[in-house]
């Protein structure tokens, strides 16, 4: 899997209850009435039930995508994972949607004709990078590309805030995952103010309209948003003071982003709600639990993927009568 950066310092189960939906509305307790499309494929078609597997006690953490604007509010959303998952449970279904991944990439990657782009978001500590490296083992690195988008570069600065994320879109037949994205730009730097708000207050637009151009273009767009508590991410940063194989991952900077929590969760809040939209939806990803924020993003990638219907190319004609030479 190729992996790069941008930036200053360069570097099936169809429970729609059981995991995170298209964001959009605040409506917990009901399943939604009308999904989009990939929140359809994300809840997938094929049942995994079996009259073996536990039954998961489940309260709906999943939000129907309406229409962008329409009230949607993060403080909703339980990070906690739900009760009644059992771990092996959740290993062995995330093992079936990797196993779905991988065989969809192929043909994706062998169709040449459209592509995926996973935008993945979260505070820090998060689990972003977890989340990479445990969804997409087994795909093909040839056929998946991966971007971390740091603070941007003078160059990047000099140009529209769009051009850097542009500029590492997937190719056709190719799957690319951003590690953080073009929303850095309506939450950091509105967050914190590095751009008058004119500014970033019409980026909202302008990003629903470069992920249209994007899904126009065959671009598959699913935009996840890793959601810990705050209470999660205190634990996750002592435990990289404490262990020393994790002290490389402590940053004093992320001290200072956590006491702008509350900033953060508006800006997400607001970013999610006015970029929730049926050809882009987001996914509030409940993620204090690593294995069930794993499964959660792997079932709505393969339902995505599945939704896509990949072929392989056709083989040329009468392949029957081709004898190869000794
Ligand atoms: P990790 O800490 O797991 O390595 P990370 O994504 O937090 O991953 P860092 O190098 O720690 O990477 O931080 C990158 C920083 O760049 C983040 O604080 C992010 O908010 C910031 N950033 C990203 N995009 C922009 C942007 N467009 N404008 C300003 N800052 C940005
Ligand atoms: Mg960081």
């Amino acid at each position: 899997m190729a992996t790069g950066s941008s930036g200053r310092s360069g570097t099936d189960d169809g429970d729609p209850a059981r995991g995170a939906a298209p964001a959009g509305r605040t409506r917990r307790t009901t399943a939604p009435r009308s999904r989009a499309p990939a929140a359809r494929a994300a809840a997938g078609t094929r049942g995994t039930r079996s009259r073996a597997r536990p039954k998961a006690k489940v309260a709906p953490t999943a939000h129907a995508h309406t229409a962008p604007d329409e009230p949607f509010r993060l403080v909703d959303i339980e990070p906690g994972r739900p009760d009644g998952l059992k771990k092996k449970a959740i290993a062995e279904e995330l093992a079936r949607h990797r196993g779905r991944i991988a065989a969809l990439q192929a043909r994706l990657y062998a169709e040449q004709r459209r592509s995926l782009l996973i935008v993945l978001q979260a505070m820090d500590t998060g689990g972003k990078d977890g989340t990479i490296k445990h969804v997409f083992q087994g795909v093909n690195p040839q056929g998946c590309q991966v971007w971390s988008f740091k603070q941007p570069s003078v160059e990047e600065l000099a140009h529209d805030f769009l051009w850097r994320y542009h500029a590492k879109v997937p190719t056709k037949g190719m799957i690319t995952i951003f590690n953080r994205s073009h929303y850095e730009d309506v939450l950091v730097v509105r967050v914190r103010q590095l751009v008058p708000e004119e500014v970033w207050a019409a980026r909202y637009d302008a990003i629903n309209q470069f992920e249209l151009a994007l899904t126009q273009a065959g671009v598959t767009v699913l935009k996840f948003f890793l959601h810990i508590s705050k209470d999660e991410q205190k634990r996750r940063l002592e435990r990289r003071l404490d262990n020393p194989d994790k002290n490389w991952k402590f940053s004093r900077a992320d001290l200072a982003e956590r006491k702008r929590w509350d900033d953060y969760q508006v800006a997400y809040q607001d970013a999610i709600m006015r970029c929730s939209t049926p050809h882009a939806p987001w996914y509030v990803v409940p993620s204090n639990s690593r294995r069930y924020r794993n499964l959660v993003v792997a079932r709505a990638i393969a339902g995505a993927l599945e939704a896509m219907q990949p072929q392989f190319p056709p083989a040329e004609s009468s392949l029957g009568r081709v004898h190869v030479d000794d």
